[in-house]
């Protein structure tokens, strides 16, 4: 998708700190992170929020929420806990519209909020 800075990173068009890349998704560092480790998620294939999938989409968003659990373990952060957050639309302060999960650990104590 033209000027959608998250296809940038994944056409390779902008840097990133990658941790996972294949065909089908990667995942990276914030730019502007929000927890001491905090990794986006991202699928390949444009969409630009839940409000878009379909059942088309079942086996890249399964394959995610699998490789979620296996980033966290390698970032360290599984044990201590952590939240993953999807925004979907404006309204809840989605800035990027390409779907991606947040992924949001490695606070030493309680990160000071709930959801
Ligand atoms: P959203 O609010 O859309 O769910 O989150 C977008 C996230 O993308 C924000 O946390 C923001 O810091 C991050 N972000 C925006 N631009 C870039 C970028 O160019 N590179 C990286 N690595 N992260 C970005
Ligand atoms: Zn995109």
């Amino acid at each position: 998708m033209i000027n959608c800075i998250f296809c940038k990173i994944i056409n390779g068009e902008l840097p990133a700190a990658f941790v996972y890349k294949d065909s089908e998704m990667v995942a990276f560092a914030d730019i502007n992170p929000k927890a001491p480790v905090h990794i986006l998620v991202v699928p390949v294939i444009h969409f630009e929020s839940l409000r878009d999938v379909d059942s088309r989409h079942e086996k890249i968003l399964g394959k995610m929420m699998v490789k979620v659990k296996e980033i966290a373990e390698k970032q360290g952060i599984s044990d201590g806990g952590y939240k993953i957050i999807i925004n979907n639309g404006k309204g809840v302060g989605q800035l990027v519209f390409h779907l991606h999960v947040h992924i949001l650990g490695g606070w030493k104590k309680s990160p000071g909020w709930q959801v």
